[in-house]
């Protein structure tokens, strides 16, 4: 059986899907793996690096049409679809609520495409999050930027000079990133409150030794899968007046809430902005998912009245070397839990909850219940 990574081509991606420790771990359950030449070249892994450990290197048009299993970070670009094996299968991050006429084109070229996204979060697949893994680096990151952004520091500094008050630091949405966010801004001294639609996140917050902001919205909740569901307008409408106060107090706000599947809530609006501190910062994790703040703009960075708005996108893209050995492991792990070691080939157990949950297109067909439900909707 033969796996094959092509090299990410799309503009502005460090990270990379496969790393050598990987393809070590492969080779010895019997795969054969053929990666394209400067599959590592962002991160610093020579092709060298990856012939060591029984990589052969190809050239990307024998990777496309030879492997029997296509493993990449990001979507394909639609052309290359055609250029895949028939009966292959295609594993990558693939926006499926939202590219349609790509899934489209993997179920014409009878290609079994799984979605890195729809992995179930259950304790037995967390091993192959790679949201979660992502979503982890770039809650530390949105950290980072805003610390190097504020004219402040983060933690509270005694010295003979005079003492010097702790940054104040505000986080919206505390799933897998805000989490890390609180963690990593705590880590560095500053005075943290967070929230959350999801009631459920209150004692996480606070073992973490942040203050949870409540806000009574009545009934909010979650999905089975543990994902936010969108509030009324009359609840958004609560939550930005509740939030004005400590937007107004803080030093850094970072946004981090997401709707799965759907496009972001809009939560701090211009109003709220307008009554912060000129020279704070807020930083927009969902801006590439249409963005939790009014006038956040993607790889930009906005300044209104002073308040500065930063809008990068791909931001587990900055700490490209563990989020390709974390994504790089998500893979590994997803592979080898449907590896048949007597046969030496990949298993796609159709009636496995995991395969349910994350294979899209099967046999010239979409197969997965939630995007066949979507599209029926239109
Ligand atoms: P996400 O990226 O979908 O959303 C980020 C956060 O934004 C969520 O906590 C959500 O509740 C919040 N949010 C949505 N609308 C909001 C609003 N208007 N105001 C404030 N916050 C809002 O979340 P995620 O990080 O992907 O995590 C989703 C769920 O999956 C969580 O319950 C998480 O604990 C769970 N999870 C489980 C596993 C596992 O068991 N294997 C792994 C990862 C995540």
């Amino acid at each position: 059986m033969i796996i094959g990574v092509p090299k990410e081509i799309h503009p502005g991606e460090t990270r990379t899907a496969f790393i050598p420790a990987s393809i070590e771990r492969l080779v010895k359950k019997g795969a054969e793996i053929s990666v394209e030449s400067g599959l590592g070249s962002t991160i610093g892994i020579s092709d060298e690096e990856y012939t060591k450990v029984g990589a052969k290197i190809c050239d990307r048009s024998t990777i496309l049409s030879s492997s029997d299993i296509v493993l990449r970070l990001r979507k394909p670009p639609q052309e290359e679809i055609a250029q895949l094996k028939k009966g292959a299968i295609h594993v990558s991050f693939l926006d499926p609520f939202n590219e349609s006429s790509l899934i489209e084109e993997f179920a014409k070229n009878q290609i079994s495409a799984i979605s890195m996204e729809m992995i179930p979060r259950s304790t037995i697949a967390q091993k192959m999050d790679a949201l979660s893994s992502q979503a982890n680096l770039a809650g530390y990151v949105t950290v980072i930027l805003a610390a190097e952004r504020i004219n402040k520091i983060l933690p509270m500094m005694m010295t003979p000079s005079g003492t010097i008050a702790p940054a104040h630091v505000f986080i919206i949405g505390v799933g897998v990133a805000g989490l890390q966010a609180i963690a990593t801004a705590k880590r560095l001294g500053a005075r943290v409150e967070a929230f959350d639609t999801r009631p459920v996140v209150e004692e996480q917050v606070q073992s973490l030794g942040a203050k949870f902001i409540k806000i009574d919205l009545g009934e909010t909740g979650q999905t089975k899968d543990g994902y936010a569901k969108a509030l009324t307008p009359e609840q958004i409408k609560i939550q930005q007046d509740g939030m004005a106060k400590v937007c107004a107090k803080a030093d850094i706000v970072i946004t981090t809430a997401q709707l799965f599947g759907r496009k972001a809530p809009v939560i701090v609006t211009h109003d709220m902005i307008a009554q912060m501190k000129p020279g704070s910062v807020i930083v927009d994790m969902a801006v590439e998912s249409g963005g939790n703040v009014e006038g956040s703009k993607v790889n930009e960075e906005v300044d209104v009245n002073g308040v500065k708005i930063l809008g990068l996108g791909n931001l587990p893209g900055h700490v490209a070397a563990p989020a390709s050995q974390m994504y790089s492991s998500n893979l590994t792990n997803f592979i080898e839990s449907f590896w048949d070691a007597e046969a030496k080939t990949f298993n796609l157990k159709l009636e496995d909850d995991i395969i349910k949950g994350c294979l899209i297109t099967h046999n010239g067909e979409v197969v997965n219940e939630t995007i066949k439900n979507l599209a029926q909707k239109g």
